[in-house]
Formats: structure tokens, sequence, C-alpha cells
């Protein structure tokens, strides 16, 4: 009984770790921030996150500049940037 609570908890911290390590993530943005008002998109059509939090990375696509909180979203974008472009929030 006492084995399957400890077996419990270390699941649970298990869990907790990983949501730490995500977590994490947004404060390591790359320090070179990218000017807001060179992009035109709003948020970082990868993960969300509204480019006002910090740009780390931008690209360029169908004549428009879209800013991405990191290079991992950015290729992440690339990856299949014709379908991704078609769901970027622009500024208006
Ligand atoms: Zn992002």
């Amino acid at each position: 009984m006492i084995l399957f609570a400890c077996k419990n908890d270390a699941a649970k911290e298990k869990a907790e770790v990983k949501l730490d390590t995500t977590m994490v993530v947004e404060p390591k943005v790359d320090p070179v921030k990218y000017n807001i008002a060179l992009v035109d998109n709003v948020k970082d059509p990868s993960c969300g996150m509204p480019v006002t939090a910090g740009i780390g990375d931008t690209a360029h696509f169908n004549n428009k500049t879209i800013g991405f909180c990191s290079k991992e979203c950015k290729d992440f974008f690339l990856k299949d940037a014709a379908k991704n472009f078609t769901a970027v929030e622009w500024k208006k």
C-alpha cells in the first residue's frame, strides 16, 4: 500500500517536472529582441504568444514579416509555411 502511494508520488513529481520544463521555454527567449513595429503579425503563429512579449526571430514570407518568440517557432512555421501562413493573425 505504501509502495503504491510512493509510486504515485513519483509519477506526480515527474509530471510536475515536465510542466516546469515547458514553462522555462518563455524566459529562454533570445535576448536579441526585434522591433515589434517591424513585424506584421500580432501573435507568434506557432505557439500563440503575443509578439509584444518579445521577438526572438523573424521570417519573411509572401511579402510579410512574421515575428516569432524563438528560432524553434520560426522553424516550426517554415516546415509548412504556406499552410501556417493562412493562420497568422495580422496587425490591423
Ligand atoms: Zn513561439
